[in-house]
């Protein structure tokens, strides 16, 4: 599946159609979680003839492209599939019970096959179901020229704090031919440097992550400090969510070129598998960036390392810093010892070159264990972003007439 994106142009009123159609995709979402909460033992068929029974009740539900308020239905099932997965795998902790949307600035509706119409030299999107939200011209996308609007399967309208972005889903796997190069490798996270890896070379932490770490702390105080229901608090919370923007697309910028980099010089690519939920949640901002920045750049793995036939292992973080990796004793350390001594056989080398070594050899020894993510499913897994070409918001716009 490859996605592209643009950005869409046209005028106010039609935005708020837009978002008068996302707000009825969550709607649909929302009472579809309702109903599997109410009703015991319905499933996927169910909820999906629900939708019909929703566009006959509430007759916004009834403006609403029917495919997509199937495609909201799926999602609702999706969520509730997943915590059904996590039950049956008995995964510790929470279970991720589906929740309710509520509103915020991001959200998303996507069409199928119909309800929008691509002009002929796909330019233009038009929206055609009962919003009537019109044509809108794109911004910042001339790949969708290479491909037949057959092998368009989705059309995702995404609303963003800078605007709104249509994203086309195609189906199309992405093959790429690459060289073997012989060569293996391991990643260890660490707080020091974004990754050390089994060659003892270390990649340093983008420095902007500090940078916008400062601004959306600014940011953030400004917003708590204006009055709730003002004007103001609406400028000052959409200025920290642009900032939040530009942080997330810095750091798929990092991301992407990475990932792409160490991939296409790699055979295998071995990394620890972590949690990376639970360390988001921790308090300190600047860690929690640079988590979201390791899961982005993980992602990215993920996905080249399919794109170029490369194999990437996620292996289990136990014991990877502790163990020797001369001769595997285990040696404890507190986490403020930079360097792994072993008293077994002597053995000296940097914890985190350590620990990367560690990781390899347990990547190695790993069969049928490979990297889990689902790369059709992403949001964020969007190929615009990885060529420069694609920077809707640097190109000089034409005045709206
Ligand atoms: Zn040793």
């Amino acid at each position: 599946m490859l996605v592209f994106e643009a950005k869409l142009e046209g005028k106010k009123q039609q935005y708020e159609r837009l978002s008068e159609a996302i707000r009825t995709a969550r709607f649909v979402r929302n009472s579809c979680i309702r109903y599997w909460m109410d009703n015991k033992g319905v499933g996927k068929y169910e909820l999906s003839a629900y939708c019909a029974v929703l566009a006959k009740q509430f007759p916004f539900a009834n403006k609403l492209n029917s495919q997509a308020r199937q495609a909201s239905a799926e999602r609702a099932w999706s969520s509730i599939a997943r915590f059904y997965d996590n039950c049956k795998k008995g995964k510790p902790g929470k279970k991720g019970f589906p929740r309710f949307k509520k509103h915020q600035t991001h959200g998303s509706v996507e069409y199928k096959t119909t309800g929008y119409k691509l002009s002929e030299d796909r330019r233009t999107i038009t929206f055609t179901d009962g919003f009537k939200a019109g044509s809108f011209k794109l911004w910042g996308t001339s790949d969708l020229h290479f491909y037949q609007l057959k092998q368009i399967k989705r059309v995702r309208v995404v609303r963003r704090a800078d605007g709104y972005y249509v994203q086309f889903c195609l189906d199309v796997e992405r093959i790429e031919k690459r060289e073997p190069t012989g060569k293996t490798i391991g990643l260890d996270v660490g707080l020091n440097h974004f990754y050390t890896d089994s060659d003892g070379q270390t990649i340093e932490n983008p420095r902007h992550l500090r940078k916008s770490e400062k601004a959306l702390k600014r940011l953030s105080k400004r917003l708590s400090r204006t009055q709730k229901g003002s004007k103001n608090r609406g400028f000052a919370r959409n200025r920290l969510s642009r900032k939040h923007l530009k942080v997330s697309r810095q750091r798929k910028d990092f991301a992407v070129k990475l990932a792409r980099c160490v991939v296409q010089s790699n055979d295998l690519v071995a990394y620890e598998d972590l949690q990376v939920r639970n360390l988001v949640r921790n308090r300190k901002l600047a860690k929690s960036i640079s988590d979201a920045a390791w899961s982005a750049f993980r992602n990215w793995l993920e996905y080249f390392g399919k794109v170029f036939g490369v194999v990437t292992v996620a292996v289990p973080p136990h014991y990877t810093s502790a163990n020797c990796s001369n001769c595997g004793e285990i040696i404890k350390k507190s986490l403020s010892q930079r360097t792994h001594r072993c008293h077994h056989c002597g053995f000296v080398l940097d914890r985190d070159w350590n620990a990367a070594i560690n990781i390899l050899e347990l990547g190695l020894r790993t069969v049928g264990h490979t990297g889990t993510l689902n790369v059709s499913g992403d949001i964020d897994l969007c190929i615009g972003g990885e060529t420069s070409q694609c920077k809707p918001s640097r190109r000089k716009r034409k005045p709206k007439e």
